[in-house]
């Protein structure tokens, strides 16, 4: 049995959310690159390009990407071989976001829901854990924002409905967001599990780094053909209009129930962070 000490937990946390918070990934920041490079309206251009600025002073000056720091969500994946030591697993990652948020300058965006009130630390991050096979631990810090989480939508479709209305599912999403999820935006598909799996594989679809193809080659082309129907809308760069309303799309499956077809979509804004680390 390895152990790994509580304290290593919020350190590591800590550390992520601050890197998460200051640095796109290069996968994002090539996907920028691209848009900047084949985007057909003028006012789309000039808007990666300012993008790709922003993200270029946010990394060097070490300052917040958006002033949206996000509701920061937390996967870990727990290897079965692994004794967590000095202290309590989940408190040592909430303490790491406390301390994050503290130490990074980053805002607190997290408030009691009926008095609105700010929990004053951007804790409680929302943790998924899962127990996996191994002697690891895998945290991976996601800052989420509030503008594109809002947009997102669960449906429970008819199984009669199928693709083509797994498909009008997620172009209606999009459509409907227009410009207030920050676009270009990466659009999350979880299809099947239940009402919260297909939610939670969403989110995880958005986990996948930009450029890398699905492994799936079947899932690959059902990808394509809703990222041409979602560039289709014309909603382009920060809604003003342009091929680019998405940088991509990405989908996760699992079965569901045989009278059920879930169906979630969760939008990334183009400030897509997230960092991870392995102890
Ligand atoms: S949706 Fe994203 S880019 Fe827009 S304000 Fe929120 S965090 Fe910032």
């Amino acid at each position: 049995m390895r152990q790994i000490d509580a304290t290593a937990i919020t350190e590591a946390v800590k550390e992520l959310a601050m890197a998460a918070n200051y640095q796109l990934g290069e996968d994002v920041i090539a996907a920028l690159r691209r848009g900047a490079e084949e985007e057909e309206s003028p006012a789309g251009r000039e808007i990666f390009r300012q993008l790709l600025e922003n993200a270029r002073i946010a990394s060097k000056e070490r300052y917040p990407l958006c002033q949206d720091c996000g509701l920061t969500v937390v996967f870990a994946e727990l290897g079965q071989e692994v004794h967590i030591v000095g202290g309590d697993f989940t408190e040592a990652i909430q303490e790491g976001v406390r301390q994050g948020y503290a130490q990074g300058y980053l805002r607190k965006s997290l408030c009691h829901p009926l008095t609105r009130q700010n929990t004053g630390d951007n804790t409680p991050a929302v943790v998924h854990t899962e127990i996996v096979p191994g002697d690891r631990l895998k945290l991976t810090v996601v800052p989420k924002g509030g503008g594109s989480e809002n947009m997102s939508r669960v449906f429970m479709l008819k199984p009669a409905q199928g693709w083509p209305g797994i498909k009008e599912a997620v172009v209606t999403t999009v459509r409907e967001a227009g410009p207030n999820p920050c676009p270009p935006v990466i659009v999350g598909v979880g299809i099947g599990g239940t009402l919260e799996q297909a939610a939670l594989l969403a989110k995880k679809a958005l986990l996948r780094e930009l450029g890398r193809p699905n492994p799936d080659p079947q899932l690959a082309g059902l990808e394509a053909e809703l990222l041409q129907a979602v560039n289709d809308l014309g909603i382009g760069p920060q809604g003003l209009g342009g091929r680019f309303t998405a940088l991509e799309v990405h989908l996760l499956i699992q079965p569901c129930h045989i009278a059920s077809l879930p169906v979630g979509v969760n939008l990334q804004c183009h400030a897509a962070r997230h960092k991870e680390t392995v102890l």
